[in-house]
């Protein structure tokens, strides 16, 4: 599948990768639109969550549990933002279901 989230599970496109399990990762966004931006993805191919399935769930809650210990790790006890953009309008671009978090200055809200 010609998708380069997939490609950087497979590790066929170099990533800093910041965390691994059986079944997610964590690597640093290659655009970061913060200090600290990294991106926690399923390591199975989901487009968006859109299509989460209900047996999604606990893998979706694994994602969440690792994008905030990695956070604690980063020293990031200000805060931080856990982000998904969705189709389109959501602002998604790379159509593997993707988790940003975001953090190390005072971020906006609402979004643009
Ligand atoms: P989206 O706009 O879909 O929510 O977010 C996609 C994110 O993936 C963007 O923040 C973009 O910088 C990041 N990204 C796209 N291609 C690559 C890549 O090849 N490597 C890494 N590390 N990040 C990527
Ligand atoms: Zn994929």
């Amino acid at each position: 599948m010609d998708c380069v989230f997939c490609k950087i599970v497979e590790k066929e496109i170099p990533s800093e990768i910041i965390y691994e399990d059986e079944r997610v990762i964590a690597f640093e966004d290659l655009n970061p639109e913060a200090p600290t931006h990294f991106l926690v993805i399923p390591k199975k191919h989901i487009s968006s969550t859109w299509e989460l399935e209900k047996e999604d769930s606990e893998l979706i809650g694994h994602i969440i549990y690792i994008g905030s210990k990695i956070a604690r790790e980063k020293g990031l006890e200000e805060g931080y933002r856990i982000v998904n953009n969705c189709g389109e309008q959501g602002g998604q671009t790379v159509d593997h279901i993707h988790f940003h978090i975001l953090g190390g200055r005072n971020l906006q809200w609402p979004p643009g």
